[in-house]
């Protein structure tokens, strides 16, 4: 196994890498960083949690240590598909090169165009941006990308989910065909393959053994359900969440609830709030002040569930959460994975749990088939739910007896196994349900019948 030391890093970062306090690197780094020091272009197959990060920061600022930067021309460019991304690279390039004097800009949408600008005019050896906002700054004439030495395409899979791959075919041609480019993919797609064979030269293919299965340290369930209609779905799917949460006890430190879109997410957390819970979000849509504040809040655990998308999500740097789960079952079967390779890291024990309704089982079973394993299916009761039901179900069959007792046998009878078919599938909750009814059918004022309870009515 190859030390930090065997890969001709510069003593300046050595130092740094010392001070973070790595041993070994990982092998999307001990792989991509001679290539990148060599000059050659990088076409790493790698997600995130594998170091790739480290694996294209180190090599950048050992080779950018020489050199001056110009004004409005910067010397490198790091693409990252959302803010947060953006934001964690340059988080990462200020710890590993604090022993060398780069000066660096993040350009991302929610910050003052005046701030940025202002850098860009000083010059900047390392340019961290979201496409987007990188074009609009081009497209002022604040920029000039003709002296970019290194270009950084990072979670290019994401990229193309989030329709920027014409927006990163346009920075391409913008930049010196001389540069260097790194570039990162979870994913090859056909479109992200064409890309690369547009624009990296004989770039060296390093692919770190993609994460198709799931850490043994996680303990994954999915819980199926069904309700009658689609607002009963959201709120026993809300209802579930919570019962699940308040369950888990003192095992859940912190966890992290995926919901499949925005709107959801803002539901939730709002759900989640009301119900007296820690919590905060992040989605697309959100101010960037915020989602950057409910970052900082969960990372120092002043929050304690952080409700989120997928794309926001993506790529974050979180470390150990104890749960994550699943709001909606994964469009994508291998967002199941990266979601929840977001717990059980570094060793540690992990729980993920997932919601399913009638119309995600189709998710279901790709995610089945990708992670080669069944999820186990648990049950649950639904105490608030329940209770609700019961009282319904009580009143109805309250209003039927005061009508003609002895007519309604049968209609109650059939009634009974109409309501115990419907149930949610749930065995442990449809066993419950009967035993309330039961219960409390006994308990309800009989009129009109003396002191006499027939005995049907109690079985
Ligand atoms: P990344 O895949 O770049 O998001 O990195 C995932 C995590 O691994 C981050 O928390 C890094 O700080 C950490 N990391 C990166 N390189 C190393 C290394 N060589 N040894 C230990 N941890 C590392």
């Amino acid at each position: 196994m190859k030390k930090f030391i065997d890969l001709g890093l510069s003593p300046k970062v050595m130092k740094a890498i010392n001070d973070v306090g790595y041993d070994t690197p990982t092998p999307i780094q001990s792989e991509a960083i001679p290539h990148a020091l060599e000059g050659r272009d990088v076409l790493g197959i790698a997600q995130t949690g594998t170091g790739k990060t480290a694996g294209f920061t180190l090599p950048m600022i050992h080779k950018l240590a020489r050199g001056r930067a110009r004004a409005r021309m910067p010397r490198s460019l790091v693409l990252a598909p959302t803010r947060e991304l953006a934001a964690q690279v340059a988080e990462n390039f200020e710890q590993y090169a604090k022993y060398v004097k780069l000066d660096m800009a993040l350009l991302i949408g929610g910050v003052s165009f005046k701030d940025q600008d202002r850098l860009i005019d000083r010059g900047v050896d390392v340019l961290i941006a979201t496409p987007g906002r990188l074009l609009d700054h081009f497209e002022r004439g604040k920029l000039l990308l003709t002296g970019i030495e290194i270009m950084v395409v990072d979670e290019a899979d994401r990229m193309l989910d989030m329709g920027f791959i014409p927006d990163i075919e346009r920075i391409f041609k913008l930049t010196p065909f001389t540069r260097q480019t790194l570039f990162f993919s979870a994913t090859m797609a056909p479109e992200i393959t064409r890309i690369t064979q547009e624009f990296l030269q004989n770039p060296k293919l390093v692919e770190v053994a993609r994460q198709a299965t799931t850490s043994e340290n996680i303990t994954q369930n999915v819980v199926c359900f069904k309700a009658d209609n689609r607002k009963l779905e959201a709120k026993k799917k809300r209802d579930l969440l919570r019962t699940i949460i308040e369950n888990e006890g003192d095992k859940l430190t912190n966890g992290i609830v995926f919901c499949n879109r925005k709107v959801d997410v803002d539901i939730v957390m709002k759900s989640l709030k009301k119900h007296g819970h820690s919590v905060g979000a992040i989605h697309g849509d959100l101010d960037q002040r915020y989602r950057m504040e409910v970052l900082a809040g969960f990372k120092n655990n002043d929050i304690t569930l952080l409700v989120a998308s997928d794309v926001a999500a993506r790529g974050l740097d979180i470390p150990a959460v104890s749960h994550v789960f699943n709001f909606d079952v994964p469009i994508h079967a291998e967002d199941y994975v990266h979601r929840i390779g977001r717990t059980g890291r570094a060793g540690r024990k992990g729980w993920a749990f997932m919601l399913c309704l009638p119309h995600e089982i189709k998710h279901l079973d790709k995610i089945e088939e990708l992670v080669k394993q069944a999820i186990p299916r648990l049950e649950i009761e639904l105490p608030a739910l329940k209770n609700q039901e019961n009282k319904k179900r009580a009143k109805k069959i309250d209003k039927q007896i005061q009508t003609n007792p002895a007519e309604k046998h049968q209609e109650l009878k059939s009634s009974k196994t109409a309501q115990t078919k419907s149930s949610d599938g749930m065995k442990s909750s449809k066993d419950t349900e009967d035993k309330v009814t039961q219960k409390d059918t006994q308990k309800l004022p009989v009129k009109g019948l003396g002191e006499h309870v027939p005995a049907f009515l109690l079985r």
